[in-house]
């Protein structure tokens, strides 16, 4: 299995650094995991529009969400070949945004394009098997609705934070995951705040508790960087810590994990 970091950028795309999106793919399966502005451009470095077998989006904000606007035009009205709707899995409120923001004809025109499930619609989560991939996911702990994933293969399982504070469901998804990629975005708590991010040390302690391989910190707070909050995760985290780089390809696998 291969993710690959197409952005990781807090709050607002930088040059070079898209918002939050990763491909998950493992033979001839490609997930698209939240689509951040600026990722539909990136994941065409690695992928034909057309190789995508679905979306999985972790929660409403826009800085996961904002390129399934274009995304939607590329499959609807680009050189795109034709094809059936691609399963987008989603917080119920999604499909209803969308459908405000492109206004028109776009409730029909979405179902043609996207085929929509609700990553809500069981309490406890749930799964689907997408080609050589099992996708399963837990509601977390952010300030809106928003899931966690994990994706187990043939070669391995990897997890994914989405946006929360640390919470036992991350911890029960992400268990002996090979991988586990985890948000970092706040740089402290202030007293009495409610959390709805990791602070690096808390994604380091994410990772001890779930038993995973190996940690890849993203969506690193304003103010900190990507080093600085490596260093941080360490603190609290026996295995390799790792960045989600623009561009990176993260190898996960059950035994020697590489990072390309
Ligand atoms: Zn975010």
């Amino acid at each position: 299995m291969r993710v690959t970091t197409l952005g990781g950028a807090t709050h607002y795309p930088r040059p070079g650094n898209a918002c939050s999106g990763y491909l998950v793919q493992s033979g001839d399966t490609t997930i698209w995991v939240d689509a951040g502005p600026g990722t539909l451009a990136e994941l065409q470095r690695h992928v034909q529009l057309e190789d995508v077998n679905a979306i999985w989006i972790s929660h409403t904000h826009a800085d996961h969400t904002s390129d399934l606007l274009t995304a939607y035009y590329a499959y609807r009205f680009g050189d795109v070949e034709p094809r059936p709707p691609i399963p987008l899995f989603a917080p119920t409120a999604l499909r209803e945004r969308l459908v405000d923001f492109l206004g028109g004809s776009a409730e029909t025109g979405l179902d043609l394009v996207f085929g929509f499930a609700d990553l809500g619609a069981s309490p406890a989560g749930g799964s689907a098997v997408i080609g050589d991939l099992t996708l399963s996911w837990r509601a977390v702990d952010h300030d809106v609705p928003g899931f966690a994933l994990r994706v187990d293969g043939p070669d391995g399982s990897f997890a994914y934070s989405g946006d929360t504070a640390p919470c036992a469901a991350l911890d029960e998804l992400a268990a002996g995951c090979e991988a586990l990629l985890c948000e970092a975005g706040a740089a402290g708590h202030d007293l009495g705040e409610k959390a709805a991010h990791h602070t690096p040390e808390e994604a380091g302690a994410t990772a001890a508790r779930a038993g995973a391989g190996r940690l890849i910190v993203t969506h690193v707070a304003l103010g900190l960087s990507g080093e600085e909050a490596a260093v941080r995760a360490q603190t609290r985290f026996d295995g390799p810590v790792e960045l989600a780089r623009p561009g990176t390809i993260f190898v996960v696998e059950r035994t020697a994990p590489v990072a390309g």
